[in-house]
């Protein structure tokens, strides 16, 4: 167990330090703006859908090694999903940091997002790691106003 959590701490680290994708799209079709106030995460996602396939997704902002591993890791997980599969993967990606109970072998494989599974013992961290989903909700729903995790 206690390699496994090193290997998810290096994933996250890793993601933090050199995120992927960080950058504007300019031909982005959806864009939305995510903050947490409480640790001061900021960060705007840009996608580019092609139909119901996320073609590119990047992001930009500025936060915690947490927030920004998260974005980083979101952006990877999402390029070429359908919209449908995108969903699928943030409701198990959310109650895997929620701690809540969901079966690992139902649904879609979350892959290197399994890092985030220690998240669920720090209430604080989990908006932290969800910031940059609830923002692409946002930007799939055409939300216009800012996302707020409070
Ligand atoms: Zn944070």
């Amino acid at each position: 167990m206690n390699d496994l959590r090193e290997l998810y701490q290096e994933v996250i680290l890793d993601h933090s330090r050199q995120p992927r994708n960080f950058r504007e799209e300019s031909a982005a079709s959806r864009k939305a703006e995510g903050y947490n106030p409480l640790c001061g995460d900021r960060v705007t996602v840009f996608l580019k859908l092609d139909g119901d396939v996320v073609k590119e997704a990047t992001f930009q902002g500025s936060g915690c090694a947490i927030s920004t591993a998260s974005a980083s890791l979101m952006t990877e997980a999402l390029k070429g999903k359908t919209l449908d599969e995108a969903r699928a993967i943030f409701h198990k990606f959310h109650d895997l940091i929620t701690g809540g109970q969901s079966d690992s072998d139902l649904g879609p494989a979350l892959g290197k997002l399994e890092a985030f599974s220690g998240v669920n013992q720090y209430p604080a961290r989990a908006k932290c790691a969800t910031l940059a989903w609830h923002t692409v909700n946002a930007a799939l729903e055409n939300a216009k106003a800012p996302v707020t995790t409070e």
